[in-house]
């Protein structure tokens, strides 16, 4: 019996889907099923080709059953399939970290490995408390957020977030001492912009009055995504992460950038940091540094963190903090080829070039009735519809349902639709995405 035939026998339900409105999905039709990928494409169930302009969930940049990927796996799992990650480790988690660090930002010179976005992101707020603990600042606790920023979905992540939905649920259980800065969009000052806003750069201020509400001396880390990505890129004005750097720097507070979805090339440089020229204290990254091919996240921290921490006061274990998969062998050989490939085939240089091509492809839908914002930055740009009479995202899901029927998977939150297309999508593969998408708020209405 192939996996295929052997889903008849699943019963409504069994498998509870995340982030799903499982419900609704239930009740109106079986589940969405994917069953191929190749380039920069998925086959359904039905046999149908859609165009994949997320790249996966934001993750594989590289598209899809790519044989080198192939070919490294199988190697791996010949060769050395699991190696604990406590006290012992292998040369390709040796060797991936230190080329990671070799991509990073001047002075980021130490790579701390995590499975997840969310494990990255809670790591990074372990590595901010435990530093100014070491350094006999314990009383650094306050971690701050953001509106809108989204860092995964453990406490911490979920805590620092900005995302009422996620948050509601488990209000009581957030992390303590959290405060989150006001997110930047500003509609009637920066809609239809192409790139970084030029206003907007103040409300990195806002970091100064949570400094005068709860004193510096009680704040361990600021944690931003450069682009807010998973609300529907947000871009931050010019100007404003270099002001959030200054007041971080005046007041001994660590920036950690969430650097989940920008990391690996969507910038058209390694990280965000350098696209934007302001160096955090610490990246988080997941997602494309693997294409999403095997689960791999982790932290990268700057020289002068790492040496606090190896010479703060001798314990058994510097750092009470880990993960059995941490590193994990086919992660790391997977890495490795992603990393090869990308500067083989010159990927960031590409998506340089692609980013004018996205960019005017987006914004030749300004003139639709129903769009009342688009952004873009690097490879990413998100079409923000009018709501619908019927209420806030009843457009966006029959946008991502039309979109289905005419080829592409699309991801819709509320009436955002977000691209973040594969870096080895053609030109033409662009701008017919915005041409279909065009063609289906048409029809849609
Ligand atoms: N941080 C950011 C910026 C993200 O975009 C995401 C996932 N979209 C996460 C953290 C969480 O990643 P994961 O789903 O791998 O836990």
């Amino acid at each position: 019996m192939s996996n295929f035939d052997s889903v008849a026998t699943v019963k409504k339900g069994t498998y509870w889907q995340p982030f799903t409105a499982n419900r609704l999905l239930q009740a109106n039709s079986p589940p969405r099923t994917l069953v191929a990928a190749k380039g920069a494409y998925y086959e359904n169930v039905e046999g149908q080709k859609l165009f994949d302009t997320l790249s996966g969930l934001w993750c594989t940049p590289l598209g899809h059953a790519h044989p080198l990927i192939a070919e490294a796996v199988k190697k791996q799992v010949d060769t050395l399939d699991f190696a604990p990650s406590f006290q012992m480790t292998h040369n390709n988690a040796l060797s991936l970290a230190q080329r990671i660090a070799d991509m990073a930002p001047e002075g980021m010179n130490h790579v701390f490995f995590a499975n997840s976005g969310s494990e990255s992101v809670d790591t990074a707020l372990k590595v901010a408390l435990g530093y100014h603990r070491i350094k006999g600042a314990g009383n650094r606790f306050r971690m701050i957020g953001r509106e809108r920023g989204y860092h995964g979905v453990g406490f911490g992540g979920m805590s620092v977030g900005g995302i009422l939905s996620n948050r509601k649920m488990f209000a009581p259980c957030m992390m303590p001492g959290v405060d989150h800065l006001r997110h930047t969009y500003a509609p009637e000052h920066m809609a239809f912009t192409r790139g970084q806003p030029t206003w907007g750069a103040d409300y990195a201020e806002d970091l100064e009055r949570l400094v005068a509400l709860h004193d510096a001396s009680t704040i361990a880390a600021v944690i931003v995504e450069p682009v807010q990505g998973s609300t529907g890129v947000i871009v931050p004005p010019l100007g404003y992460l270099q002001r959030l750097r200054e007041i971080c720097t005046k007041h001994g507070i660590l920036l950690i950038f969430d650097e989940v979805i920008s990391g690996f090339g969507r910038m058209g440089a390694p990280f965000a940091a350098q696209r934007f020229g302001v160096t955090p204290d610490i990246i988080t990254f997941a997602k494309a540094v693997t294409n999403g091919i095997v689960p791999m996240g982790g932290v990268i921290v700057t020289d002068e963190i790492y040496k606090t921490f190896m010479t703060g006061p001798q314990n058994a274990i510097e750092f009470c903090h880990g993960y059995t998969y941490s590193g994990h062998p086919l992660a790391a050989a997977v890495g490795h080829v992603v990393l090869d490939v990308m500067e083989s085939e010159g990927l960031f240089e590409r998506v340089a070039a692609l980013e004018p091509v996205l960019e005017d492809a987006a914004h030749s839908l300004a003139d639709v009735p129903q769009v009342a914002d688009i952004r873009n930055i690097g490879l990413t740009a998100a079409i923000e519809l009018k709501p619908a009479q019927e209420g806030v995202g009843v457009r966006g899901l029959a946008v991502f349902e039309e979109a289905l029927k005419q080829g592409q998977l699309l991801r819709v939150t509320g009436d955002i639709i977000s691209f973040g297309p594969p870096f080895i999508a053609t030109e033409n593969e662009l701008k017919n995405m915005m041409q279909t998408v065009r063609k289906v708020i048409e029809t849609v209405g």
